[in-house]
């Protein structure tokens, strides 16, 4: 079997990645695998990151020429050079962050599927004719492209989340500069060369239309700080989104903020319990707890509890950890030192807070010494309080009883974060009642599946800590574009509005 460190090398290679961009830098790239080295990046500077902001606008200014569908025919021959690089990509995906080869895979299609809307949105950027109250005017609303479009992103999704950003800013007209997690520059840095592909076979694409700088927050605060910069899209902790948040918005910037959940399930009486296992075990254990949208609370109603609880635990207790590259593990590797610390804290917090702990121990057999592979934690926890109320990216589950269905809401609403939600129920009013207004307080609420694994059509984001920003589907787009209402006199007369009389 090649080994990470070869096989990584190789698949940079075939994707047009060249050497000198991944070995000789300052930055040590590990996966998560076996926690070898499997490249050496080099960052960029604040100064480096705002040379590339200045070139993005000077393409910004040459982009938003080029009509819209013909700005959708890069976006589609970008996504066939994602088909034609799938494997190599989904690849790779997996070996820099630990995900099972099938969700790699996934993540671009996922990159595939926004490529496609997007080609389609590129003719449907919509304005509005609006009803005006003066006669021979008319007024409309149109859409124009904002500008520099700055996309920060996590390292859980390393490339998909670049896509949902770039494909809808570049058929809205606007250039990208990019700044990957400090933990995945290399499936960026695959990007930039597959992208690169699809500008030369479309030509005349403006230089600077899309660069990716590298690095941690000092390089990502070039990118909130600078006034070139309309829009800021940023996918990370809350307390990232806390700080680029607030310093977006005080040099008057828009930002898109994609932030931590703490999502949740609720299982009712008349839930299809056989059918809620299954979503809950890939809905928890997936990605080993390590998607924004990973389920975090069980709400489970008193007359079901045992019966569910008991076999999640025998799942927990056998799904196999392991190296999901070299074997058929489901649960593959956290992403490194730090994240596993973060889970064996939350819980000692939960135990203290009177919670009991099944699973969560590292399963050293599984890996060497520097790659953390933790068997899942279920939690039954008494209440939702302590580490409950909190995210902790990590495969943790707390469990928690429930007895009529007000309090289940209460319980699913009753957490800072607003990201994702769902509930397994076959009875209709308990399922309107979540979907409505006075249900899930969510930006996702599913019903007979887990809040985990959206589609791209939907708009993707959540309320409260969450950030309240949307991405990919629906009309996310209106975000990488401004808004301008144009009210034309094709009159001879210079009648007011609300009837005001100003005669000169
Ligand atoms: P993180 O917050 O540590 O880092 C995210 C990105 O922000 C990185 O590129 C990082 O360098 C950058 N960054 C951090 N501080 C910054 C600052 N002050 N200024 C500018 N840039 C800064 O997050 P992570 O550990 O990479 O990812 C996990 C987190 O991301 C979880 O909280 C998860 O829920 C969240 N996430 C949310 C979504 C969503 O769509 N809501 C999607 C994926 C991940």
């Amino acid at each position: 079997m090649t080994s990470p460190v070869a096989e990584t090398r190789e698949l940079l290679e075939a994707l047009g990645v060249p050497a000198s961009r991944f070995s000789g830098g300052n930055r040590i790239v590990r996966t998560p695998l076996t926690g070898e080295i499997i490249g050496r990046v080099q960052d960029d500077t604040p100064e480096s990151t705002t040379a590339a902001i200045g070139k993005a606008h000077a393409a910004f200014e040459a982009w938003r020429k080029v009509p819209g569908p013909q700005r959708g025919e890069l976006v589609r021959l970008l996504g066939e050079e994602l088909r034609a690089a799938k494997t190599e990509l989904g690849r790779l995906v997996s070996l820099e962050v630990g995900k099972i080869v099938s969700e790699g895979l996934g993540e671009v299609q996922e990159m595939i599927d926004i490529c496609d809307f997007a080609t389609g949105l590129s003719r449907q950027l919509y304005g509005l004719t609006i009803a005006t109250e003066r006669g021979d005017h008319r007024m409309m609303e149109q859409w124009h492209p904002a500008g520099v479009v700055g996309v920060i992103s996590a390292f859980n999704f390393p490339v998909a989340v670049w896509s949902w950003n770039a494909a809808l800013a570049f058929v809205c007209g606007d250039s990208v500069v990019w700044k990957p997690s400090e933990k995945t520059p290399l499936t960026a840095l695959a990007v930039e060369a597959i992208f690169d592909k699809a500008a030369k076979r479309f030509g005349g694409v403006p230089d600077g239309l899309m660069t990716v700088v590298l690095g941690a927050r000092e390089v990502g605060a070039a990118l909130v700080d600078d006034a070139r910069v309309p829009v800021v899209s940023a996918t990370g902790s809350t307390a990232m989104g806390r700080i680029v948040g607030e310093r977006v918005a005080r040099r008057f910037g828009k930002s898109i903020l994609e932030l931590g959940g703490n999502n949740a399930s609720i299982v009712t009486p008349s839930a299809d319990l056989d059918l809620a296992l299954r979503a809950i075990a890939f809905a928890a254990m997936g990605t080993a707890g390590q998607r924004c949208t990973s389920l975090r609370r069980l709400i489970v109603h008193e007359s079901v509890y045992d019966a569910l609880v008991g076999k999640l635990r025998q799942v927990y207790a056998t799904i196999k950890v392991g190296n999901p590259v070299a074997t058929d593990a489901l649960v593959g590797p956290l992403i490194d030192g730090q994240a596993y610390e973060g889970m064996q804290k939350a819980l000692d917090e939960a135990k203290k807070a009177g919670g009991t702990v099944h699973g969560g121990a590292r399963v050293a057999e599984a890996g060497p010494a520097e790659a953390y592979y933790v068997r899942p934690a279920l939690v039954e926890m008494p209440e939702q309080k302590g580490p409950v109320v909190h995210e902790t990216f990590a495969p943790i589950l707390y469990v928690l009883k429930y007895g009529d269905f007000d309090e289940a809401l209460a319980l699913q609403n009753g957490v800072p974060q607003g990201l994702s939600s769902s509930i397994f129920a076959t009875d209709m009013r308990e399922v309107e009642r979540f979907v409505s207004g006075q249900g899930s307080d969510c930006g996702i609420a599913n019903v007979n599946m887990g809040p985990s694994g959206a589609e791209i059509g939907g708009a993707f984001g959540g309320e409260k800590e969450t950030g309240g920003g949307r991405e990919s589907g629906s009309d996310a787009w209106k975000a990488y574009m401004r808004r301008q209402t144009s009210a034309i006199n094709y009159g001879r007369t210079l009648p007011l509005a609300q009837g005001v009389k100003f005669d000169v």
